[in-house]
C-alpha cells in the first residue's frame, strides 16, 4: 500500500457547524427543555434568531429560506418565534443566572422584515428572552435591496454592532451569471446607507467560481470592496459548478478537476491580495482589517454551548444535544415546514437532534478551532478533554502532516494548519466526520 496520500478535493463541504443538521432524526422521546436545560451553564450563552425569507433565491444558496412572504406570514412567524421565546424562557428557569453574551440575527434575510417588525424581533429578544442587545455583541445579515434606512435605524439604535451585507460580486454580469441580477450603482448605496449608520463593523461577503470570472474581475469586486474599508470580509467559494464554460470539458472527473483548480486559484489570489492591504486571515473563509479592533461572535471558535436558536432554521445546542425543527432543501418543503412552525402552539420539548458524547464533542472541538488560522492550544483541549488530539485522532492528524496541511513551525503548544491546509479546509473538515455522523449523513434523503 502506497504511504502517499491521493490529495482529497478541496471543496468537499463548508463545515460551519458539526454535526450538520442531515445527520439530526426526530428525538422519539421529545426531551422536555426544561430538562435539557437543567444542569447547564446559562451565564454566557449566544441567541439566535433565524428569518427564513428572502426577496429572491440566490442561484447558490443552499439556506433554509422561501421566497416573499404572502398573506402577512411575516407577521405569523414572528407571532411563532414569540410563542417559541416564551417558551423557551420558561425551560431556562430562574434557577442559576440566565445572560446572553452575544445576539445575531440570521436567515434567509432578517432585513426582508420591515423596520416595525425589525423592532419587534428586538422586543422578543430583549423582552421574552431577557438578551440586552445594547450590551452584547448583535450581528445582523443584510442584502443590498433590502438595507434600507429605515430597518437600518432600527438595528442601529437596538444596537447592532455588526452588519453582514451579501454582495457577491460587484460585477454585474456575474451577479447575473450565478447570483443575482442587482446594479452596482444599488449595490454602492446600500453600503453607504449603511456606513452612515454607524455601526462598527461591516462585513461584506464576496464569490469565488462564477462562471466568466476572471483574476481580473475578481479583483475588481475585492478592490470595490476594500474601498469601504470594511472591519470584515467573507470569501465563499461558489458550491454549484457552472454549466457554462465548464461545460465543454467532456469528463466530468476532469471539469471538476478544472473547476477546483480554478477556485483554488481565485481564492489564492484573493487571501493574497486582503493580506498585502491590512487584512489578517482569521479562517479560510474569513479575513479582519488588522485596525478593526476585538473580533465579533461570528465564525468564531465557540468551544462552549449553550446556543439558543429561534425560527425554524435555528439550531441549539446544550451539551449533550443539538436540536431543531424539521429540514429540508426543496422549495415547496421549506415552505411547509415554515407553515408547521408558525401553527406551533408547543414549543416546550425538542422534536428533532443528535446527541453529542464525548468522542463527538472532541471532534467538534478539533474541528472548530483547527479550521482558525490561530490554531488550537493543545493546553485548552487537555484541559477540556484531559487528553491529546494526537491521541484521539492520532491517524487523522497524520495524514494531515503527510499532505502538508499542518504548520510545522508553530510554535510549540499550537495545533495549526498550514497556509496550504487552511486553502483545503473544506476537504479537511469532512475528514474529521466521525463514522456515525457521516453514515447518518449519507443516509439522509434529501427533501
Ligand atoms: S439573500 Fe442570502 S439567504 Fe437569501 S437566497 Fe440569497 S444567499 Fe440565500
Amino acid at each position: 500500500m502506497s504511504t502517499v496520500d491521493a490529495r482529497p478535493r478541496p471543496y468537499g463541504s463548508y463545515v460551519y457547524a458539526y454535526p450538520h443538521k442531515t445527520a439530526y432524526r426526530p428525538l422519539d422521546d421529545r426531551p422536555a427543555l426544561a430538562e435539557l436545560w437543567a444542569g447547564e451553564p446559562k451565564d454566557a450563552l449566544s441567541l439566535y434568531a433565524h428569518i427564513p425569507f428572502c426577496e429572491v433565491r440566490c442561484g447558490f444558496c443552499n439556506l433554509f429560506t422561501r421566497i416573499g412572504a404572502p398573506d402577512e406570514l411575516t407577521g405569523r412567524y414572528l407571532d411563532a418565534l414569540d410563542r417559541q421565546a416564551t417558551a423557551v424562557r420558561d425551560a431556562l428557569g430562574d434557577a442559576a443566572p440566565v445572560r446572553f453574551a452575544t445576539a445575531a440575527f440570521g436567515g434567509g434575510t432578517p432585513t426582508f422584515l420591515t423596520a416595525a417588525e425589525l423592532e419587534r424581533l428586538c422586543d422578543i429578544a430583549e423582552k421574552r428572552m431577557g438578551a440586552d442587545l445594547r450590551a452584547v455583541p448583535l450581528s445582523v445579515e443584510t442584502s443590498p435591496a433590502t438595507a434600507t434606512a429605515d430597518r437600518l435605524a432600527v438595528l442601529a439604535e437596538r444596537g447592532a454592532t455588526r452588519l453582514s451585507i451579501g454582495v457577491q460580486s460587484f460585477v454585474e454580469a456575474e451577479a447575473r451569471a450565478a447570483v443575482r441580477p442587482q446594479r452596482r450603482a444599488d449595490v454602492e448605496a446600500a453600503l453607504g446607507r449603511i456606513r452612515d449608520t454607524g455601526v462598527p463593523v461591516l462585513n461584506i461577503d464576496l464569490i469565488y467560481g462564477i462562471d466568466g470570472q476572471t483574476e481580473e474581475s475578481w479583483r475588481l469586486s475585492l478592490d470595490a470592496a476594500l474601498a469601504w474599508r470594511p472591519e470584515e470580509l467573507y470569501l465563499y467559494p461558489l458550491y454549484v459548478r457552472p454549466l457554462t464554460g465548464l461545460g465543454r470539458i467532456q469528463d466530468p472527473a476532469a471539469a471538476d478537476r478544472e473547476w477546483d483548480e480554478r477556485r483554488l486559484r481565485l481564492y489564492r489570489h484573493g487571501r493574497d491580495h486582503l493580506l498585502a492591504r491590512g487584512y489578517e486571515q482569521v479562517s479560510m473563509r474569513m479575513f479582519r482589517a488588522a485596525d478593526a479592533g476585538p473580533a465579533g461572535p461570528d465564525d468564531y471558535a465557540c468551544q462552549t454551548d449553550g446556543m439558543i436558536g429561534l425560527g425554524c432554521g435555528a439550531r441549539s445546542y446544550t451539551s449533550a444535544l443539538h436540536y431543531s425543527f424539521d429540514y429540508a432543501v426543496d422549495m415547496r418543503e421549506i415552505r411547509s415546514i415554515i407553515d408547521v412552525y408558525t401553527g406551533t402552539e408547543d414549543f416546550s420539548r425538542a422534536g428533532v437532534g443528535r446527541w453529542v458524547d464525548g468522542d463527538e464533542a472532541r471532534r467538534r472541538h478539533l474541528l472548530q478551532s483547527l479550521l482558525q488560522a490561530a490554531g488550537m492550544p493543545l493546553a485548552g483541549y487537555a484541559e477540556r478533554f484531559g487528553s491529546s488530539p494526537f491521541e484521539d485522532f492520532g491517524a487523522e492528524l497524520a495524514r494531515f502532516e503527510r499532505l502538508g496541511w499542518l504548520d510545522t513551525e508553530a510554535p510549540e503548544g499550537l495545533l495549526r494548519l498550514s497556509p496550504e491546509g487552511l486553502a483545503y479546509s473544506d476537504g479537511l473538515g469532512p475528514a474529521l466526520f466521525s463514522p456515525a455522523v457521516r453514515a447518518a449523513m449519507a443516509a439522509y434523503e434529501p427533501k
